[in-house]
């Protein structure tokens, strides 16, 4: 390795932060993971803790910290939809004043800084697939502003900062990840079925489960953030980072019942508001300026996430809120 770089990870306890942090401390940086567990918990970190290259601290990015830095990536933020409609307000506060704290940091620090954006930004989109170039179409008011908007406004931070004070910025649109060391109570589609369906319970599909979906495995979504942030090319984003297989969610459904030899069966039930009915990434800019695509099929990502979640034991994990 050409230099050692002090990075944080914020959000770094979390289903994506803590394989960043392994991958990083395994390229022998020195790694600061930052969270408050809201969402996570300490155990997905345990195995860093006795790294030399390793540092845990427990904070919130709504508050200021003082820290020094090479590079920040940004993932703190709830992501599952039961998660981040919890607390609303403090969803959008930690997407609002994490990304100005840290934004300051970087500035202070001449960090470069990633910020972990999502494809919700697109909304319910009326476009597909969706291009860097589409400006979403996001309802407000809704019960899933609280996230969209706060991820949109974190952007448009990221990008004045930028422009303002020239910091180094980097922004990727994470579309649905997934793979072991999901929260098996997160409530979002991958897990709630898995745990479903390894209990040989009802498959729970919101709606006629004709929406669409597009899966990627979580060590190809690590691989390209790390290649954004490593990008020499002055190149900001925003880039979209998923894979273009479609998938219905009731396709979903009967993949996990077919791998995990289950004897669920699938269960109707209401729409959730707002629930955007497509979604797939054009990862054509991704392609072209990060020579990234995703390597891992649905059905082997969902074997080897199967297989994680037959190995953990469900009672050692507390449901972060009782949307699950
Ligand atoms: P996660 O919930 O597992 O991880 C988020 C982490 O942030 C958790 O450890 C949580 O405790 C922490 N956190 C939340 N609020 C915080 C705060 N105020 N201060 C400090 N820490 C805080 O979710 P994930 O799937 O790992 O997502 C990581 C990032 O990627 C998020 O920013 C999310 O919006 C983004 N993203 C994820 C997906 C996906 O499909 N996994 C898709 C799009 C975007
Ligand atoms: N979904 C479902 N059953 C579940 C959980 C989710 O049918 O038990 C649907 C949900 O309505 C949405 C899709 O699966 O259409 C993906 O939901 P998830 O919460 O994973 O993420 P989203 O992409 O909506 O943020």
């Amino acid at each position: 390795m050409s230099q050692i770089k002090r990075i944080l990870v914020t959000g770094g306890a979390g289903f994506l932060g803590s394989h960043l942090c392994e991958r990083l401390c395994d390229q022998g940086h020195d790694i600061i993971c930052l969270d408050n567990f809201f969402t996570s918990q300490k155990a997905n970190v345990d195995h860093l803790l006795d790294r030399h290259n390793f540092e845990l601290i427990r904070h919130d990015i709504t508050l200021p910290i003082w820290l020094e830095v090479d590079e920040i990536y940004n993932l703190a933020c709830p992501a599952a939809p039961g998660h981040y409609q919890y607390n609303p307000i403090k969803t959008m506060k930690t997407s609002v004043m994490g990304a100005i704290n840290m934004l300051g940091m970087a500035k202070r620090c001449r960090a470069k800084i990633l910020q972990a954006s999502t494809s919700e930004i697109y909304g319910d989109p009326e476009v597909h697939p969706q291009p860097e170039s589409y400006k979403g179409s996001v309802n407000t008011l809704g019960p899933r502003a609280c996230y969209d908007e706060g991820k949109r406004a974190a952007e448009t931070l990221f990008a004045d900062y930028h422009r303002l004070h020239g910091v180094d910025v980097r922004i990727v649109r994470i579309f649905n990840t997934y793979g072991p060391r999901m929260h098996p109570y997160d409530g979002r589609v991958v897990s709630n079925f898995i745990r479903q369906a390894l209990a040989n319970q009802p498959i729970t599909i919101y709606g006629e489960g004709d929406q669409t979906r597009s899966f990627c495995y979580r060590d190809d979504l690590v691989e390209a953030i790390i290649r954004m942030m490593n990008n020499e090319e002055g190149f900001i984003g925003p880039v979209n980072i998923g894979n273009p297989g479609e998938f219905t969610i009731k396709q979903l459904a009967e993949l996990v019942i077919e791998l995990s030899g289950s004897s669920s069966q699938i269960q109707y039930g209401p729409a959730p508001q707002d629930d955007p009915q497509r979604r797939q990434p054009d990862i054509t800019i991704a392609r072209e300026r990060l020579g990234w695509e995703p390597t891992v099929e649905l059905r082997e990502g969902l074997k080897q996430t199967i297989d994680w979640f037959k190995t953990i034991d469900m009672s050692h994990y507390r449901a972060p809120t009782p949307n699950y």
